[in-house]
């Protein structure tokens, strides 16, 4: 039967997900939230076990390179995220360094962070559930030196309620020789991996209508000639099955390239392989905010990034080919082969352990990297493996930050995000072309709000979020949200 002869009015349309990242998971939920029928596949034990995520990029103040288009676009999709997600923010402001020897200046910042300022209060004034980043007259602060040298002398605040008292430990701690001054608080906010995998399971878990299974891994896919339906292969403890779908969304993460390959789609895309650190600081019983130290990337002097969790935790990352980054470690598509080919060594650390060694020595130069201007830092020590994996970066740029949905048939999504906070639009981009197809109703276009996130229990959502990071193996410090209000005033 061709796909037209079908009744497609009748939200029967059955919808194939592959990969249960934050792409597959959250574009499952938000369908199966507007009553499509869903069937999410996931080779691993869970959901949302990819790369890591740390920061929300309420801004995209972190990236320079990046164009104010894109800055705005993270913005606005921070926000919803932020609605989407609540449990899994982390509410605490990021502080922004110029180191003394960078060839910037906080001068440059400036107009940027007007203009942010001014779309988060448009934002606000269209509808008042977008202040999550607290009053937009807040959005940035900047600190001169003067200000900076008096709050040395305070005290620090346990559970910080104003700009202020976030920026005491950073006052007290940092190499005021080593940074630029004014220093700038600015409101982008932490994205918490396990709070967000466990906010995801529990709702999807919730929902009659997406069937999300797990272990199962997608081993081939195939048009049919007959009704134009997609056939999904798959492998399910030793066993193959199979299945046919209407519309398929690759979610697939850095292997989205194999189930082009699978269909026989070309596809430029890059894959890169990264790494972030886990260590703890004692004796740090301070409350931090996030401090960003910026920096040429992929030079000795690249952009350090101190991370706070409770319990003097820190995850961090170095934007060297020593800590972060690695040699050989990003990767470009081919004519023939829509999948980026990762050097054997990496694809070891994804799949298998890494060796301690390594773990030992990137997670020191991190350290490292860090107390040259926390110098107290150089105390820390590693305490878990590093959090780590592959990224992809759709098209020809790879500055390229916010990306949206490709498609190449119009039953087949490609969601390829670079930041969490895209997986939104994507959702939406996914629902204008399943109302074009006739599958749901003009009505639910960029529905938010959704009741059944928003009634998670939290005690189970963080009760989940733990079993989930114990059983990755992580320090359970990296669930927990420091005690800080969630909005602070001037
Ligand atoms: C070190 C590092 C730090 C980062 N920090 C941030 C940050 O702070 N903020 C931010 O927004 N982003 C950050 N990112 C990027 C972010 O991690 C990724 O954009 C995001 O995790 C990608 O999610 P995804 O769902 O697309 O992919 P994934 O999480 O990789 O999910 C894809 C899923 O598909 C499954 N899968 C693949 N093939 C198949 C198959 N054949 N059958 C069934 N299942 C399959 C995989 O098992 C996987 O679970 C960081 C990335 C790295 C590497």
């Amino acid at each position: 039967m061709a796909k037209e002869q079908r009744d497609l009015s009748t939200n029967k349309a059955k919808i194939a997900v592959v990969g249960g990242g934050i792409a597959g998971s959250t574009i499952a939920l938000y369908l199966s939230e507007i009553g499509l029928d869903i069937t999410l596949f996931e080779k691993g034990p869970s959901l949302v076990n990819g790369p890591p995520v740390c920061h929300l990029h309420a801004g995209g103040n972190l990236y320079r390179e990046i164009s104010d288009q894109q800055c705005v676009t993270l913005l606005k999709e921070s926000i919803d995220l932020i609605r989407f997600y609540p449990d899994a923010i982390d509410h605490r402001p990021t502080v922004i360094a110029v180191p003394t020897d960078d060839s910037g200046s906080p001068k440059e910042l400036y107009s940027r962070l007007n203009m942010l300022q001014a779309e988060y209060t448009a934002l606000i004034d269209v509808d008042e559930k977008n202040r999550v980043l607290g009053e937009s007259s807040d959005y940035f602060r900047l600190y001169e030196r003067e200000e900076i040298e008096a709050l040395k002398n305070e005290k620090v605040v346990d559970e910080p309620t104003q700009m202020d008292h976030w920026m005491i430990p950073v006052a007290k701690n940092i190499d005021l020789e080593k940074v630029q001054f004014p220093l700038i608080m600015v409101q982008e906010y932490g994205l918490n991996l396990f709070r967000l995998a466990s906010s995801a399971t529990l709702t999807l878990n919730e929902k009659e209508n997406c069937q999300v299974l797990l272990e199962h891994k997608v081993t081939d896919l195939t048009k049919s000639e007959e009704d134009e339906s997609w056939l999904v292969k798959y492998r399910h403890k030793g066993t193959i099955e199979q299945d046919s779908f209407d519309f398929l969304i690759n979610a697939a993460g850095f292997r989205t390239g194999d189930l082009d390959n699978m269909l026989g789609f070309e596809r430029e895309r890059f894959v890169e392989f990264k790494a972030a650190y886990v260590s703890q600081w004692e004796g740090c019983d301070s409350t931090w905010p996030e401090v960003i130290f910026y920096g040429e990337r992929g030079t000795p002097k690249g952009m350090a990034q101190f991370t706070p969790y409770p319990g003097g935790y820190f995850q961090l990352h170095g934007m060297t080919k020593e800590i972060t980054l690695f040699e050989d470690g990003l990767v470009k598509s081919s004519q023939q082969d829509a999948q980026p080919q990762l050097k054997t060594k990496f694809i070891e650390k994804i799949e298998n352990e890494w060796d301690p060694s390594d773990i030992k020595r990137r997670s020191e130069s991190a350290i490292e990297h860090l107390a040259q201007y926390i110098p107290a830092f150089d105390s820390a020590k590693v305490v878990s493996k590093p959090l780590y994996g592959a990224q992809q970066i759709p098209g020809l740029d790879a500055d390229l930050r916010a990306a949206n949905v490709s498609f190449v048939d119009e039953y087949y999504a490609r969601c390829e995000i670079v930041k969490a906070s895209s997986v939104l639009s994507m959702a939406d981009t996914i629902t204008r072309q399943l109302i074009t197809l006739g599958y749901v109703d003009e009505s639910v276009h960029k529905r938010r709000g959704f009741s059944t996130m928003e009634e998670l229990d939290r005690g189970v959502i963080s009760r989940q979020a733990e079993s989930l990071c114990r059983a990755r193996d992580y320090p359970v410090a990296l669930t927990q949200r420091s005690a800080a209000a969630h909005h602070m005033s001037a």
